[in-house]
């Protein structure tokens, strides 16, 4: 598909040269999706089996799944946060993009990556051809570790009901990972970032693609070209309707 110009646009934000065919080409062969050997990430079990109901978290709507997060104290991060960051965009978007925790902005405003790296995030979308309203975008956490440290694995397990359920409501057909907290809250490992990127995974039966962060991409640009391999290829995915 030829670019547009936005998307050309976008493109050049990223510091990313994309070579175009001039003449119509025949169409290249379907993508090998999993060209890697697929890697054993275990499957997260079904919430059932994991322990006692997090407080009906499982079978709330929309409406009372954001009232739950805005009043939740199931770890301590609520007493320093200033916001609860929900998630922001299409309810009914086919990706969904998931971060890792909200940062200094996210916490003063009350959405996830309105910063700089949800710039940067901005124009990775925006070079696939959508908009951010197009999307869905949440956090693992919903509340901002103080000091933007690195979540903590009890801090993962109190919030991720909130994640688990909104993935149950949204129902996406593909979900982006955006760095390791991302990738191993929701994959269940921790194979390293660079061992999960490049392939299909999946989430519950969900395809799932884990690229870098964008925090990261902004402070080693190189790897941006990278990132946009692991986009398209998401994008086929997505447009092979897998
Ligand atoms: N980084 C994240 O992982 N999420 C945000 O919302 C902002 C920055």
């Amino acid at each position: 598909m030829p670019l547009q110009p936005i998307q050309r646009a976008y493109l050049d934000a990223l510091g990313i040269e994309v070579w175009e065919q001039r003449t119509r080409a025949p169409a290249p062969a379907a993508p090998a999706v999993a060209a890697n050997a697929p890697l054993a990430v275990a499957e997260p079990a079904p919430a059932e089996a994991r322990g006692p109901a997090a407080g009906g978290i499982e079978t709330m709507d929309w409406e009372a799944l954001e009232q739950a997060v805005a009043a939740c104290t199931r770890c301590e991060l609520h007493k320093t946060r200033t916001r609860p960051v929900f998630g922001v965009g299409n309810r009914r978007a086919d990706w969904l993009f998931v971060g890792e925790a909200p940062g200094a902005d996210e916490d003063r405003q009350g959405e996830p990556f309105v910063g700089r790296a949800g710039q940067l995030l901005n124009a990775m979308i925006e070079a696939l051809g959508l908009r951010r309203a197009d999307v869905y975008i949440a956090n693992v956490l919903k509340s901002r570790p103080p000091g933007n440290r690195d979540p903590q694995p009890h801090e993962i397990a109190a919030c991720e009901p909130y994640l688990v359920r909104q993935i149950a409501l949204l129902r996406p057909r593909l979900i982006v990972a955006l760095g390791r907290h991302a990738a191993h809250s929701l994959l269940k490992t921790d194979v390293p970032l660079a061992r999960l990127r490049g392939q299909r995974l999946s989430y519950r039966g969900t395809p799932l693609v884990v690229t870098f962060h964008p925090a990261y991409l902004l402070r080693n640009p190189a790897d941006k070209r990278r990132a946009w391999d692991d986009l398209c290829l998401a994008r086929r995915i997505v447009e092979a309707g897998a």
